[in-house]
């Protein structure tokens, strides 16, 4: 053997142990030792290898088997058929090279199109409609007991609905939503655990417990998406029929899933790669499958996966640069946020220069310094964030300012942020008018950060009021403006002239007022008049409203800087609308059954389910023939198809504003 020969069996022998190490500690342990991006990167290099040199494969290589494991902590659950892991694949090429493999078994495919749910695969037993077994799918062949854990999950029935087999297994993803994450980290923390590292990590350990009330502790959720084994003779044909039965039996599904050709996968790819931000869960790709069941049969599995399917991956959104310096922000709050510099670098497709730390508890419990390795993620449109990093020796402390970076008035500490009290910082001003035009304010679609800045420093634009001077010839005066683009803008802020009282309030940026809070006021309070002449405690009357968000809507409205601004916008043309009575009956919620799908500007799905239930509504997961209202957000999916079928009403987002407003405040 020469050595370079020597070379190649040492680097195979250590990236079996390698990826072995990774497994253990990522199924096992919930804590992995690197990121995805990377494993799959060894994992590819191993595979490689054993193509090239199949005298080198080892019999526990983990190209060859399912990665997981079983803890015995648990009793043990044979999978019947075994539960197998995706093959991977990364660009056009390798999509092509699948379905030409897929065709030699049988003309032109019809494919599903899955989102790839970042959770934990787990197999559910009905026996005669009845749940009497779930579990994680372990080393693929023996799982995890998990029954009594699994059962805590809301959207899971318990029994099934319509007419069910007398045996099914079904297979599927238990996954933890942002918002749920967000808040089991804020408690571990609280109560000096470490934080989860991602929503993927959290679900797993938080449905491998041994004492199912911590499991029913937090919020996880599940979809299905194939069929174990089945007795009695339901007809599944293929994937479609398959996503048709579960719902009617009450078993939730990806709304997203879809059906189509080559060309469709490509769109749906590049469709969710742009948006995946806007869902409220992770997913780290899409999933492709053969829809034809008997096409599936001739194509078999291997021992690790079947050939009929495959993960198409996003690229990695984490990565490892240098951080160069640290600059401090002044938001429109004044909360001052330190953001980093980083040494350029690719992440997912784009280049990434700067990422936020937060504040300055976070830049401590990082214990990050200048000069350090950081760890980025970028998420969607949302700015880059550093999450972890690695001291380099001679790196220099970030030194919290103690003056306003902008206007040099001294900062306050507040809680866990330094913040700038001046009224009349300049940075809060601009910050303001931003916010104003953007998506969580008026949304504005044609008026960008870019353009307030360039108004703005040509003195036309000082106040929020000001945008509702803005006439024609205001934009044509900016260089770079052209008659269509000036049409456009003018258009844009036209459309935001008449505005019903939520919109308006969620604008304006008032401390503790997102969009939720601001459509839960103005249901309570439903005109402007009456909101303005609102005290602290009648304003905690409103249901969901607190001390802190009263305390600053009252403190708004009561500034008369703030009041004479809502009268010249008022003088300059725009119409706050009164959001819809209050019905004497009562909430017209009560006793309707609703399903919310796609995705809502000012609430997260949980917590649109959240004001259904309030109100005495029931929120369901899929649509069906007693679904009463559709609530369609952007992009919403097959539920809008299935729901214009069976004639079930649709509300928009504004809609069901309205609809929860009424009767809102008893
Ligand atoms: P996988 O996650 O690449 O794909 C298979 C899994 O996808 C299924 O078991 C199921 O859980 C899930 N899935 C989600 N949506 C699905 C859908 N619509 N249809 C079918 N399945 C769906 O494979 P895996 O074997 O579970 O894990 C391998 C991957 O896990 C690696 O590529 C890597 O990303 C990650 N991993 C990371 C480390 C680490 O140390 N960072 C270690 C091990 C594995």
């Amino acid at each position: 053997m020469t050595g370079k020969q020597d070379d190649i069996a040492e680097r195979y022998n250590k990236l079996c142990d390698l990826i072995i190490t990774y497994n253990r500690h990522y199924y096992e342990l919930s804590a992995p030792l690197v990121d995805d991006a990377e494993y799959d990167r060894l994992m590819r290099e191993l595979v490689d290898i054993e193509t090239r040199r199949p005298d080198l494969r080892r019999g526990d290589s983990p190209s060859s088997r399912v990665g997981g494991f079983a803890s015995p902590t648990f009793s043990e659950v044979r999978h019947d058929p075994p539960m197998l892991s995706l093959g991977n694949i990364f660009s056009r090429e390798e999509l092509d090279d699948f379905d030409a493999r897929c065709r030699k078994s049988g003309g032109e495919p019809a494919y599903s199109m899955e989102l790839k749910y970042d959770g934990l695969a787990v197999e559910v037993v009905y026996e005669k409609g009845r749940l009497v077994q779930g579990s994680t799918r372990g080393n693929g062949e023996i799982g995890e007991d998990v029954t009594r854990n699994i059962a805590t999950i809301r959207s899971l029935p318990k029994t099934l609905r319509g007419a069910p087999p007398e045996y099914l297994s079904v297979r599927g993803e238990v996954f933890m939503r942002h918002g749920e994450f967000e808040r089991l980290n804020r408690e571990r923390e609280a109560g000096g655990e470490p934080p989860f590292a991602n929503p993927r990590n959290a679900a797993s350990g938080s449905l491998r417990q041994l004492d199912p009330e911590i499991t029913k502790g937090r919020s996880l959720d599940v979809v299905f998406y194939a069929a174990g084994r089945v007795s009695g003779e339901p007809d599944l044909r293929d994937q479609a029929s398959l996503f048709e039965t579960l719902p009617s039996l009450g078993l939730p599904v990806s709304p997203q899933a879809a059906t189509g050709p080559l060309d469709a996968l490509v769109d749906y790819y590049a469709h969710w790669l742009e948006h995946r931000h806007e869902l409220d869960f992770d997913i780290d790709g899409i999933v492709i499958k053969v829809n034809d069941f008997s096409l599936r049969e001739r194509m078999g599995v291997t021992s690790k996966a079947p050939r009929w399917a495959v993960a198409w991956k996003f690229p990695a959104r984490e990565a490892l640069t240098e951080l160069v310096s640290v600059d401090f922000q002044v938001g429109r709050t004044g909360i001052i946020t330190p953001v980093a510099n980083l040494h350029p670098i690719n992440i997912g497709g784009v280049m990434v220069k700067r990422a936020t730390l937060h504040n300055f508890k976070e830049v401590e419990r990082l214990n990050v310094q200048i000069g350090d390795i950081v760890k980025v993620i970028r998420s969607g449109d949302v700015i880059p964030k550093v999450t972890a990093v690695e001291q380099k020796a001679g790196s220099a402390d970030i030194v919290p300012p103690r003056a306003c970076p902008s206007c040099g008035q001294p900062l306050r500490q507040e809680e866990i942020y330094l913040r700038c009290v001046n009224p009349s910082c300049e940075s809060k001003r601009i910050e303001s008018l931003k916010f104003f035009v953007s998506k969580d304010g008026m949304d504005m679609e044609y008026f960008g950060p870019e353009l307030v800045m360039r108004l703005y420093r040509a003195g036309r634009l000082n106040t929020i009021a000001d945008f509702y001077k803005i006439t024609k010839e205001t934009l044509l005066d900016l260089e770079r403006m052209g008659d269509t683009l000036a049409d456009k803008v003018l258009g844009s802020i036209d459309v935001r002239r008449r505005v019903p009282l939520s919109r308006f309030l969620q604008s304006l940026g008032i401390r503790n007022v997102g969009g939720h809070v601001a459509a839960v006021i103005a249901a309570g309070v439903r005109s402007l008049d009456a909101l303005v002449e609102l005290g602290v405690d009648d304003l905690m009357k409103i249901r969901e409203v607190g001390p802190g968000v009263a305390e600053s809507v009252h403190a708004w409205f009561h500034d008369e800087e703030n009041r004479a601004l809502v009268r010249e916008m008022l003088g300059s043309g725009l119409v706050v609308e009164e959001e819809k009575a209050v019905s004497a009956a009562g909430s017209p919620v009560s006793g309707k059954t609703f399903v919310v799908t796609g995705t809502l500007s000012r609430f997260s799905r949980q917590e649109a389910e959240e004001a259904i239930r309030s109100r005495g509504g029931r929120a369901a997961g899929s649509v069906s023939g007693k679904t009463d209202y559709l609530v369609a957000g952007d992009s919403p999916g097959s539920k809008l198809d299935r729901a214009r079928a069976l004639g079930v009403k649709v509300l928009t987002e504004e809609d069901f504003i309205t609809m929860i407003g009424e009767g809102g405040n008893e």
